[in-house]
């Protein structure tokens, strides 16, 4: 059994992979070719936005969001610790200061109370400008993004989504990648939409802001790649990687009607048989289920319900072991044990089981059976 399995989907669209691939091949663009174009028309309609402009990763996605934003030193942006550290590592290149905010207990997604306090404290100490706000939907699941939209406006801040495991969620009726003022995806192979490569698109409503976009993409240019108007990245997305994304779309949205059937089956069969706490989805959110994660008890129950997994030779991760505030990188923004509590307690308790559309029911109750035997007091 695979964790993701992404050979199952390469069987079912292998023909179209290929000939989209072999188009690149004989025309030759493998920069900026004809596909890239139709990649971004056909990703801004899906998540429902005016623009899409493709980039070569998720990191490179939320970077370019923050260089539009012309975010800089002694700027702050808001962020939570609960994250891959791509989220906050881009704020940290534009020599910015991540500020964190801790999560909900439930959702894993930023608290937005706690965005509040933590925008009231930044003002009241001075020193740094509130700039800007990173949410994530994390897992594939939205942030409470009205919340977090209006604790924006309130305080002239902008907000990015990072919807780098979001891509074909939606919230309240609502595209991710449509949720903020701009937002970053991903399509790392193991994302939900994923490439055979490094790949993202940015997205926003603002053509003014696209236009930028598109400057910082390719060095900064100005009227043409010899004009430099601005300091840029080589950020473009290749021809071969937009290929695969063209040919992996015709199936996306089957694909993410299967995830959310796998995830059915999985909380109903934890829900029946195990100690375990299945992940929240709040009513009016779906999840694009990147990771189908869950709690253990506590940091004993998790790690037995792990080694019980590997025993049976079935994988599980964990996602993500250590929060931000306290890794050796974020070492000097002085962070400690006890800062953000919930993030730390679900650190400590979090583990993900293997999630893809073609994860069979047998497979799940096998997993299920495994995670069944372990009780929250064993020795
Ligand atoms: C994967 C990921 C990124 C970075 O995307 P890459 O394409 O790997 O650069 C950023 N944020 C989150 C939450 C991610 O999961």
């Amino acid at each position: 059994m695979q964790f993701i399995d992404l050979a199952a989907q390469q069987k079912r669209i292998r023909s179209e992979i290929e000939t989209r691939l072999k188009a690149v091949l004989d025309h030759g663009q493998y920069v900026m070719g004809p596909e890239v174009g139709e990649l971004e028309t056909r990703l801004a309609a899906g998540a429902g936005v005016r623009r899409a402009v493709a980039c070569s990763s998720g990191t490179d996605a939320l970077l370019m969001a923050l260089m539009a934003f012309d975010v800089g030193p002694g700027d702050a942006v808001f962020t939570t610790p609960f994250t891959f550290i791509a989220t906050a590592e881009v704020v940290s290149l534009l020599g910015a200061a991540p500020v964190f905010v801790d999560i909900d207990p439930r959702t894993f997604n930023m608290d937005p109370e706690k965005l509040d306090q933590a925008v009231r404290m930044v003002i009241r100490k001075g020193g740094l400008a509130p700039r800007g706000i990173i949410g994530v939907d994390l897992f594939g699941l939205p942030a409470q993004w009205d919340e977090i939209n209006a604790i924006a406006r309130a305080n002239g801040l902008f907000a990015v989504e990072d919807a780098a495991q979001s891509f074909g969620a939606t919230y309240k009726g609502r595209k991710a990648g449509s949720l903020a003022d701009v937002a970053g995806a991903s399509f790392f192979p193991a994302k939900p939409l994923g490439c055979y490569g490094d790949g993202g698109a940015v997205f926003t409503d603002d053509d003014v802001l696209a236009e930028k976009l598109v400057s910082i993409r390719q060095h900064g240019q100005g009227a043409d790649k010899y004009e430099n108007i601005r300091i840029g990245l080589n950020g473009r997305l290749d021809t071969f990687q937009a290929a695969v994304l063209l040919a992996k779309l015709g199936i996306f949205p089957d694909e993410v009607d299967m995830r959310q059937a796998a995830a059915r089956r999985y909380t109903d069969l934890i829900q029946a048989g195990t100690q375990l706490v299945p992940p929240t989805v709040p009513p009016d959110m779906k999840s694009v289920w990147a990771q189908y994660s869950v709690l253990a008890a506590d940091a004993a129950h998790r790690n037995r319900c792990m080694a019980a997994l590997k025993a049976a030779g079935l994988p599980c991760a964990v996602y993500y072991p250590a929060p931000l505030h306290l890794q050796k990188a974020y070492a000097h923004l002085g962070g400690n044990i006890g800062d953000f509590p919930v993030s730390e307690a679900v650190a400590g308790r979090i583990f993900s089981l293997p999630m893809h559309p073609y994860l069979e029911q047998e497979d799940q109750v096998r997993i299920i059976d495994v995670l069944s035997k372990v009780r929250m007091t064993d020795p």
